[in-house]
């Protein structure tokens, strides 16, 4: 074998993994999520609907379990944390209202699925990821999916991130005993936050935050289940 045709073959076989986007053999398990698990449901809103038929989910699972990406369930991601169900994730979608050039702040980045979603729809998206492991390998598909202008933290999301705030919406993707007031602060006038509030391991409730001025109300939406908000130890 020439040099050249060795460097042809190594090209060929580099591609795929370099373009997990434009992978077409899950254009259809896509599909069937988006008719089967979404809009069969109460997803309506076109912006969620459009992102989740474009984010490659399957980009954002471990390697063995790309088969199972786009099942109607979480999938673990390592670290005792989930990828969330692609309901949950259009729904938390859904609720924050999206809109091009909102604000959002996501805490629990874990596979980076999430922020993508809210990437197709809003150019300022800022997560933070507690477990630095996840937090390094959320971003890396983040960017090998080519959502390069997400901004991944590796902090203890409970204090949010003030610097780019505030927020028109945040989102939190892990169940919390309460509502962390620092996250409140950082909602900007008429902002929202969806986070499921509730003991870890058991029901908790996905909840609505609404800030309106100094008011802030608060609705209780769904029952849910979520892996636990941790932090930081002092
Ligand atoms: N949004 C993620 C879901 C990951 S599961 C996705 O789309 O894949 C929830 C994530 O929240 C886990 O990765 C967990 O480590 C993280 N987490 C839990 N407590 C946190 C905290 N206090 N600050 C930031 N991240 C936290």
């Amino acid at each position: 074998m020439t040099r050249s045709t060795l460097l042809a073959l190594l090209a060929v076989s580099l591609v795929p993994a370099l373009q997990i986007g434009a992978d077409e053999r899950f254009d259809a398990a896509r599909e069937r999520m988006v008719t089967r698990q979404l809009s069969s449901r109460d997803i309506t809103d076109s912006l969620v609907l459009d992102a989740m038929r474009t984010v490659p989910r399957h980009g954002f699972v471990r390697p063995a379990d790309v088969s199972r990406a786009y099942d109607d369930t979480p999938v673990p991601i390592g670290y005792g944390q989930t990828i969330s169900q692609p309901y949950i994730v259009a729904l938390m979608t859904q609720l924050i209202g999206p809109w091009a050039g909102m604000r959002v702040l996501e805490i629990g980045t874990g596979s980076g699925y999430q922020a993508a979603v809210l990437a197709e729809i809003t150019d300022r998206v800022y997560t933070i990821e507690i477990i630095p492991e996840l937090a390094d390998w959320g971003e890396a598909n983040l960017r090998r999916s080519g959502y390069d202008h997400v901004r991944v933290r590796r902090a203890d999301g409970y204090y949010g991130w003030p610097e780019h705030g505030p927020y028109d919406a945040i989102v939190v993707t892990a169940a919390a005993g309460s509502i962390p007031p620092p996250l409140v602060d950082q909602l900007a006038d008429g902002g929202v936050m969806v986070i499921p509030v509730g003991s870890p391991f058991m029901t908790q409730m996905l909840t609505l935050v609404r800030r309106d001025g100094d008011r802030v109300t608060t609705e209780a939406l769904l029952p849910v289940r979520f892996v636990p908000f941790t932090r930081a130890p002092e």
